[in-house]
């Protein structure tokens, strides 16, 4: 591509709310063949509300839920903002914790009045030697609704199945066809359960679903796609924990809403705060260098 068409390329896609911060990223997307998106802020909102909470026997649900959120409170993760949220409707006092523990990518705990409070995902209940029998159909059902289940434990028993959902961003459906029409395939990255990743997966026709993805390990899941440099790959995320994939992918695509790590370590800025910048951004690639040779 000559340097002109570049300039005229990338001035039409800042016209359309994408930033190319490398110019030769115009060119590499158009060798793109999957788009890896991240799910959680980039295909939903990023923004959980708390939908269930079943308790066990011997617990009551405002009691669970009370003790859950005072650990919560502490946390910064999405998940604990829908459930503190949730308390603070519900007009619930939260204590104040002590021994605050938190495990990237399986959850958190804490003492509260002297009562050790544990919740998170099924993984950390399980490396906690937690039996989830009881509330495994109860989990299976509230994910294939689309609903990321979480356990919440207190002094060592199991006190409730909690469900959390985060709405899939209006724009994301047309975005995933227009990628298809594009003639790309889309992979889902989460670190969120498997069975709740393909149910929203299977909702937005994703073609590949990596769940379960610990924070660091979304660059292996990129390499994987890449498959030994047979496939090119763009990664389209918008998290701290997105910027070492951003950077390993072939494209790293960024939403504009994102945090600035992620902003700062891709190739390309969407500033429309969504997914429909990544098919704009790949037709105009196609186009700009079908026009060059
Ligand atoms: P994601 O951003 O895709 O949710 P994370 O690695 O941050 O991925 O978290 C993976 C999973 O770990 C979450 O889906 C949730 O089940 C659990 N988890 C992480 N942090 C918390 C928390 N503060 N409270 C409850 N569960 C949590
Ligand atoms: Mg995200």
């Amino acid at each position: 591509a000559t340097p002109t068409s570049i300039m005229v390329g990338t001035g039409r896609a800042a016209e359309l709310g994408v930033l190319f911060r490398k110019g030769e990223a115009l060119q590499t997307l158009r060798d793109a063949q999957i788009v890896a998106v991240d799910k959680t802020g980039t295909l939903t909102k990023g923004r959980p509300e708390l939908t269930d909470l079943v308790p066990a026997p011997g617990f009551a649900e405002a009691e669970v839920l009370a003790l859950v959120a005072a650990v919560e409170a502490r946390s910064e993760h999405p998940v604990a903002e829908a459930i503190v949220e949730a308390a603070r409707q519900r007009g619930l006092t939260l204590s104040t914790v002590e021994a605050f523990e938190a495990v990237p990518g399986y959850g958190v705990a804490a003492t509260v009045n002297g009562r050790r409070v544990e919740v998170g995902a099924d993984r950390y209940m399980v490396r906690l030697g937690h039996d989830l029998a009881t509330f495994t159909e109860a989990a299976a059902r509230l994910a294939d609704d689309g609903k990321t289940p979480l356990y919440a434990a207190v002094d060592g028993r199991l006190a409730a199945a909690i469900a959390v959902a985060d709405p899939i961003k209006e724009t994301t459906p047309a975005a995933v066809e227009a990628l298809h029409r594009l003639g790309l395939k889309v992979a889902m990255v989460t670190g969120d359960n498997r069975r709740t990743a393909e149910a929203i997966a299977r909702r937005l026709g994703i073609d590949e679903v990596e769940a379960e993805v610990l924070p660091d390990g979304k660059v292996a899941v990129v390499e994987r796609l890449k498959a030994g440099g047979q496939r090119k790959v763009a990664f389209v995320g918008d998290g701290i924990n997105d910027a070492p994939a951003l950077a390993a992918a072939d494209v790293g695509l960024a939403i504009g809403t994102g945090t600035d790590i992620a902003i700062e370590s891709a190739d390309v800025v969407l500033m429309s705060g969504d997914l429909r910048g990544v098919p704009n951004a790949i037709a105009l690639s196609q186009a700009t260098m079908r026009n060059i040779r």
